[in-house]
């Protein structure tokens, strides 16, 4: 394997462990695992010059990882927009994808790489719906938090 055919997060776990960490998952802090959201955001930007991402995502998404790690440059909750996108343009149920080919799926998302930035907007358009629909059901005068309990 070349210098450029390697992960680069493989590459930067190798120098310092807690760095990809806070670029690719989470910190151990006094009140427990955080996300540090500017590391995973320039985790973000790494994957997407990563040479891996296609096969990196192929395998997230055959292998149905499901932590919350940015993997591919996506979330899980992403990732799980992008299984629907790859599901339809294989015409495979999204739930199905585990007896397909990682290859097979590597190669779709290359022809389709535009399914990587669907998938992250519809993901962050289900969570502005959300928060509208939240504040919208609020009775007058209650605050945000009440809706929590
Ligand atoms: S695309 Fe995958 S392999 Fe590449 S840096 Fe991101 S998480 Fe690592």
């Amino acid at each position: 394997m070349t210098q450029t055919q390697t992960a680069v997060c493989t590459r930067i776990a190798s120098r310092n462990a807690a760095l990809a960490d806070r670029l690719w998952g989470s910190v151990e802090t006094d009140h427990g695992e955080e996300y540090d959201r500017k590391a995973r955001a320039k985790g973000r930007e790494l994957c997407a010059s990563c040479p891996m991402l296609e096969n990196c995502l192929a395998q997230a998404l055959t292998g149905r990882w499901r932590d919350d790690r940015i993997v591919g440059g996506l979330t899980y909750r992403e990732r799980r927009k992008l299984a629907r996108c790859v599901g339809e343009g294989l015409d495979v149920p999204p739930r199905r994808l585990g007896h397909v080919h990682p290859n097979r799926v590597a190669a779709w998302i290359r022809e389709h790489p535009q399914s990587i930035d669907i998938a992250r907007d519809e993901q962050r358009s289900y969570w502005r719906r959300t928060k509208q629909a939240n504040h919208e059901s609020r009775p007058v005068g209650m605050p945000a938090q009440g809706t929590l309990f």
